[in-house]
């Protein structure tokens, strides 16, 4: 198996605003404190992966915007490999999240540089796809660019997994063609359109999925873990108990150590203890990013 991990995806400058209650119609409100911190979904997962020791590529687009070097430079600090972040004209991807103090949170994204990514950037990133043993995605990029990179992974022989977040309407090929799909519970119910409110019904809609789309799929399911579906076997893993104070990136910590794990043992290894060790691992790294900020 080869030891790398390609992510093609999303880096977004993530504004994250603490307010004591939304702000009326017209209202100027003050805050109680403002964060600014790298995210997206590509770069979090990408730095989960790079965290683990696994040689990781992040390819995506930045703009040329004062928060361009920042995504960049901190990618780079945690070890990931930046040579396919190309800078284009504009504004970077953005989040802007207002947390409320009853834990309530409100979020709105920038598209920005990441609707920028083109097919000529997968092409150009066809030598370390060629040099990884699995490639993620997410759905922060235009879905065209989803739908090809996903036929260039498989092309270069990579493992393809899909993060198929946040819920968007995808080609129906796209999921069929990914060897894992992994989903949180709300994302789940929107391609499976039941309402995912146990885990035995995650159970019974994981098998119907994965039968659909003849793939293997995971539902993170929030503080109650994780379920599998893997070449007919379906495990579930609870999560750890924690004090979770903040659960962002939770999905993006889970995603990195499934591209890790699938990286160290292929997926052939991925059989009823492997799946369940996967789980029980990536559930742990996810449920410790709870703790903290
Ligand atoms: P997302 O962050 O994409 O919404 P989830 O909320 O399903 O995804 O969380 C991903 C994983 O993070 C879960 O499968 C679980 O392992 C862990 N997790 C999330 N919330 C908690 C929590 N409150 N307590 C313990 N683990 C958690």
């Amino acid at each position: 198996m080869n030891k790398k991990i390609t992510v093609i995806g999303s880096l977004n400058y993530d504004v994250i605003l603490k307010i004591p209650r939304l702000p009326f119609k017209g209202e100027t409100l003050t805050a109680n404190g403002a964060t600014f911190s790298a995210g997206g979904k590509g770069a979090n997962q990408a730095v989960q992966a790079a965290k683990l020791k696994t040689p990781t590529y992040m390819v995506g687009c930045v703009g040329t915007d004062a928060s361009a070097d920042f995504l960049v430079n901190t990618a780079k600090e945690y070890g990931v490999n930046v040579d396919y972040i190309r800078k284009v004209p504009g504004s970077s991807g953005m989040g802007v999240i207002n947390a409320v103090e009853d834990g309530s949170v409100y979020a709105c994204i920038v598209r920005g540089a990441n609707f920028e990514v083109t097919k000529e950037d997968v092409d150009n990133a066809m030598p370390i796809l060629k040099e990884s043993g699995v490639c993620i995605l997410q759905n922060e990029i235009p879905v065209e660019i989803i739908a090809y990179a996903i036929d260039k992974a498989k092309e270069a022989g990579c493992t393809v997994v899909l993060n198929a977040a946040p819920a968007i309407e995808l080609p129906e090929e796209c999921l069929s063609k990914v060897d894992i799909l992994v989903v949180n519970e709300v994302e789940a119910e929107f391609y499976c359109h039941e309402k995912i409110d146990s885990v035995e019904k995650a159970k019974t809609e994981i098998k119907k999925m994965a039968e659909k789309y003849n793939n293997n799929v995971i539902f993170t399911l929030g503080k109650d873990g994780a379920v599998a579906y893997e070449n007919g076997t379906i495990e579930f893993i609870p999560a750890m108990k924690v004090d979770a104070i903040e659960t962002t990136g939770a999905g993006d910590t889970f995603c990195g150590c499934v591209l890790h794990y699938i990286c160290e043992h292929g997926m052939e290894g991925l059989e009823e203890e492997n799946l369940k060790e996967m789980l029980t691992f990536a559930n742990a790294a996810a449920s410790v990013i709870t703790t903290r900020k």
